[in-house]
């Protein structure tokens, strides 16, 4: 059975990066009918903390990454890994080393003076038995270090195919600090096999710590677990993702108005591909296509206009009863007359948002286009004030005398409204889209809105005379200021 885990260090936010690692995870234990198991990494006591914790928690739930079993803590573990250094020591393949920080510190310098990458001399390793037990009684601090093999160290990465460090390349590591706590690569191959994990699914930023995890696995006898390495994400630019891309943190994301819907597609997507050309993708569609296979191994481009157009797509196709709350908050946050009203209204407020869903990409955007229902506006977007009202006086004469029409307009249908529109645009000779942009602006308080007839029809005649005549006073008082 598969078994795999996610093991945040819980040193900051839930980013992308380790989202789209937790996701594959817990799609390959999804697509199995394996486990998927949370751990969280707090060995490092200076940098972890609970609040860290719960947004990692917080952003896997809104994502909707459920995990099997409880949420393990790697600290609690230190017993165990203790214990398992001492096995090593025991059967030799650890060594007591004395060499102090400040040593070793001296000694990296050293080599990077003489422009060389820093490697333990394994001077510890050729200390006489007895001296080795003469210090220890003495008292002497010492850490634990494991012995690299005289060989090459290699596996077949479930990404990256056949892998392999050359003997050379790798030194006598730490495993257990002079304080008695364990390193971290110590700390998870006892965890991992201690849990009983199959596959190993991280970023690729811990491939030069697989050799290492993978000498500890041997000496201590254990089955290795399958190795899989997801690689980079980039910026479109081809630098290393940072703010400058977008958000990192995967909250962010829900704060700004996407769905986990658009945002678990999007990471799904991120160095993998169903092989065809399908990329909207639902959870269920997303399970049952992902294979570790797959998964690509030049790195993943992090493209936010691909997620804006995925969550637009997830919006569109969403029901007005699962939008719902969604618009609600953010028209708490915005917009408190508003969400009074649609709250009192919920029929209309199903009915408007099935009405204005199929543009916005963000809940936010969507919600922007719900309130004028059911609020006058209380702004009106600077750019569309100049692009449709662009001389005040004239913009109300033109809406003044398009009131007075829609008033004696009967029945307010489509049609109907179409015609008396039409009607003035012909009169004026002016084209129609010059009568529909201010009297959309003038309803909805900004420059876009679905098809004016069904958005008029919403509205009903008494909420377009009064958004007209909001609209009216506010350029009259335009008008009346400066620099008109
Ligand atoms: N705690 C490690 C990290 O956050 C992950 C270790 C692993 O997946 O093996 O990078």
């Amino acid at each position: 059975m598969v078994r795999v885990r996610f093991a945040p260090s819980p040193t900051g936010y839930l980013h992308v990066g380790g989202a789209r690692t937790a996701l594959f995870n817990w799609l390959l234990a999804r697509a199995s009918g394996g486990e998927f198991l949370l751990r969280i990494e707090d060995t490092d006591r200076a940098r972890s903390s609970d609040e860290h914790t719960r947004t990692i928690i917080d952003g896997l739930r809104w994502l909707g990454l459920d995990w099997d079993g409880a949420v393990t803590f790697q600290a609690d573990g230190t017993q165990r890994h203790a214990a398992d250094a001492a096995t090593l020591a025991s059967s030799g393949q650890a060594y007591p080393c004395f060499c102090t920080p400040g040593e070793l510190q001296k000694r990296r310098e050293e080599a990077r003076r003489q422009g060389g990458g820093f490697a333990y001399d394994g001077r510890c390793r050729r200390l006489p038995q007895a001296e080795v037990r003469g210090r220890i009684d003495a008292g002497q601090k010492h850490a634990l270090r494991m012995r690299a093999p005289g060989e090459p160290v290699s596996w077949h990465d479930a990404v990256h195919g056949q892998m392999s460090f050359p003997a050379g390349s790798l030194d006598d590591f730490i495993i257990l600090r002079s304080d008695g706590t364990p390193v971290y690569n110590l700390a998870v191959v006892s965890d991992d096999s201690t849990s009983g994990v199959t596959h190993v699914i991280r970023g690729d930023d811990h491939l030069s710590n697989t050799p290492k995890q993978i000498i500890i696995y041997r000496a201590l006898g254990r089955a290795l677990p399958v190795f899989g390495h997801v690689p980079m994400i980039l910026g479109p630019d081809g630098k290393r993702l940072s703010k400058r891309h977008g958000a990192l943190s995967v909250t962010a994301y829900r704060d700004e108005g996407y769905l986990p819907r658009a945002m678990l597609n999007f990471l799904a997507l991120l160095g993998w591909s169903p092989g065809d050309d399908r990329e909207l993708m639902s959870r269920s569609q997303l399970t049952d296509s992902f294979r570790l296979e797959r998964v690509l191994k030049k790195s993943a481009v992090f493209d936010l206009s691909k997620l804006e157009w995925l969550n637009g797509q997830c919006i569109a196709t969403a029901g007005a009863p699962e939008l719902e709350p969604l618009v609600l908050d953010r028209l708490r946050e915005t917009n408190g007359p508003a969400a009074g009203a649609a709250s009192q209204r919920r029929a209309a407020l199903h009915r408007i948002i099935d009405l204005v869903k199929e543009r916005p990409r963000t809940v936010h955007a969507l919600a922007a286009q719900v309130a004028p229902f059911f609020a006058v506006p209380a702004t009106y977007e600077a750019a569309a004030v100049k692009k449709f009202w662009t001389r005040s006086a004239e913009a109300a004469e033109l809406l003044g005398s398009l009131r007075d029409r829609l008033a004696s307009t009967r029945p307010w249908s489509p049609d109907e409204l179409e015609t008396t529109v039409r009607g003035l645009a012909a009169e004026r000779g002016i084209g129609a889209g010059r009568v529909i942009n201010p009297l959309r602006l003038a309803l909805m308080g900004q420059g876009v809105s679905p098809e004016i007839f069904g958005v008029l029809v919403a509205f009903g005649p008494g909420r377009t005379d009064e958004r007209i005549g909001a609209a009216l006073r506010y350029l009259q008082d335009a008008g009346s200021g400066a620099g008109e």
